[in-house]
This record gives C-alpha cells, structure tokens and sequence, in this order.
C-alpha cells in the first residue's frame, strides 16, 4: 500500500487526512476484505507523521476445532518517516522515495496485536483426540479420560501378574 508524501514534503506543517484502501495479502495471512487506513499526516522539518486506524479483518482458522473464523482488527497506530539517512532513531523510518511503503507497517501492527490464539469462541470444545468429531456440534461418544501414560504401562504390568 503506497502513500505519496510529495505535496505533503512541499507543504510542511499542513495536516492532510489520509483514506487509503486496499486488497492485500501475506503469505501467512489472509484477509477478509480490504485493508484500510483513515490517518492523518503531516511534515515537520523533513520528517513525516502517519497517525491514525487501521483496520483489517483476518480470516482465520480455530486454533482448537479448526473452522473457519473472521477477527476484525482496529489498530491505532503512529509512523515517523524520513528522507534524511542521518536522523537516527529506532522509531524512524528511513524513505528514500516520495512514495511511502505503508506495508511493511501493517505486517507489523498485524504481527504486534495478533491474540497467542484464535478461538471461533473461549469454550470452543475442540475435536475428540480418538476420532477427530467437532465436539461442538456434537458428543462422539469416546472414551476420553486422561489417562497417564506411564500409569497405564504400569497398569499393563499389574495385569501380567
Ligand atoms: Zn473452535
Ligand atoms: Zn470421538
């Protein structure tokens, strides 16, 4: 996703609002729908501000039953950029067109605010371990106690006897 800052280099101190919209992919993620920015952006002394929303929606799969599920994404965010090499600061990214790349900082506001897991719903039941039915739709019946491995060996030897 790109964002030409020319006019807005030109014309420092200016606030302009930004509305970009885009269909994107990563290769490990992929959207539902476009992604899209509402920021507003503005030039000090060579150096620009991005500051505003993104919003994305992830289509995504249940980490615990596996079907399909949509998260919907509302990420504020803030970019510094700069066409000068010698400002030196983590927080800055270094340009070296007018034309900003605006994708690698949605990979990372995506990266940064992904949940360590995708649940279709906290209770998600999962799939039965002995015979892979969806149990939220339905109870296989399995047998499914924990059952300790090392006790279960030593239960085989008990048996011997
Ligand atoms: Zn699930
Ligand atoms: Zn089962």
């Amino acid at each position: 996703m790109m964002l030409n800052v020319s006019k807005i280099l030109v014309d420092e101190g200016t606030r302009y609002d930004i509305n970009l919209s885009e269909e994107m992919c990563f290769t490990e993620y992929r959207f539902s729908g476009p992604v899209s920015i509402v920021a507003e952006c503005y030039a000090s002394s060579g150096i620009i501000r991005v500051e505003g929303k993104l919003n994305f929606k992830l289509s995504l799969a249940c980490d615990r039953c596996g079907s399909d599920l949509e998260e919907n994404y509302d990420l504020d965010f803030n970019e510094v950029f700069s066409t000068n090499k010698s400002v030196e600061s983590d927080d800055i990214r270094h340009i070296i067109s007018k034309q900003i790349d605006l994708t690698p900082v949605i990979y990372e506001n995506l990266l940064m605010n992904l949940p360590m897991k995708h649940l279709c719903n906290e209770d998600c039941k999962g799939l039965c371990e002995k015979c892979g039915a969806n149990l939220n739709e339905k109870d296989c019946g399995c047998d499914r106690r924990y059952v300790n491995p090392a006790f279960e060996s030593l239960g085989k030897l008990m048996k011997k006897d």
